[in-house]
């Protein structure tokens, strides 16, 4: 007769008593049935948060012009929508937070979200209304107030369970905002003059093409789409 295998009885210590051919069976029982082990993007909890102003625009300026010509296109920096889409592709919440004040108006009556929104949909960011975020201030803030708005904003949605796992920014009111909101130093990434600055992750160059080709191969899923 051939041996066979028993399960052992006593289980002290576990990884001593049981035969490799026991753990091998109850790993392949553990994923069998499941085909993946993340959970649906429905209830996706993992955020990235971008500002947008000199972040995904080339300069604070860009958008200072759009108040004034409505026609004016804010000149973006390259690579942002790729690598936005690539954090939304592996199942992240994309939250833009920005200090852009709700109470402006082009000089044409078209709203600071509507023109926000406007701009992020037509240079091909991800948005939709389940898995991206925006967020304007309710009025026109100073540095100080800034830092309190935008860490309050993170600070809500950590409160309903969400965590942040990357942080994108290009000023010290973000670098600031984003520590206080209790964001990994060397997950949060700095362009621009800024760039590296308190211990921050530096992207180097003016914009985010080398960036996402280093980073994204790097980011695992964290949900599955269905
Ligand atoms: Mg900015």
């Amino acid at each position: 007769m051939s041996p066979i295998i028993h399960p052992p009885r006593e289980l002290k210590p576990l990884s001593r008593k049981l035969s490799p051919l026991w753990l091998v069976l109850a790993a392949w029982l553990a994923g069998c049935g499941s085909g993946t082990s993340l959970p649906d993007c429905d209830s996706v909890r993992q955020v990235v948060v971008t500002d947008i102003d000199e972040t995904l625009t080339t300069s604070d300026a860009e958008f200072v012009q759009q108040l004034v010509d409505p026609e004016h296109d804010p000149a973006m920096r390259a690579g942002g929508p790729e690598l936005m889409q690539g954090y939304a592709e592996r199942g992240f919440v994309i939250h833009y937070l920005t200090a852009r004040s709700k109470t402006l108006e082009l000089t044409d009556g078209t709203t600071c979200e509507q023109a926000t929104i406007g701009w992020l949909e037509q240079h091909g960011f991800p948005w939709n209304q389940d898995q991206t975020w925006l967020d304007l201030a309710d009025a026109v803030l100073g540095s100080d107030d800034t830092v309190t708005y935008k860490s309050a904003a993170i600070e809500t949605r950590k409160s309903e369970g969400y965590s942040y796992e990357y942080a994108y920014g290009n000023a010290t009111t973000d670098i600031d905002a984003y520590e206080a909101a209790g964001i990994d130093k060397t997950e949060t990434f700095i362009i621009g003059t800024h760039a590296g600055e308190q211990g921050t992750r530096a992207i180097d160059g003016e914009d985010f093409v080398q960036h996402a080709a280093e980073q994204l191969p790097q980011v695992p899923a964290v949900c599955a789409f269905h």
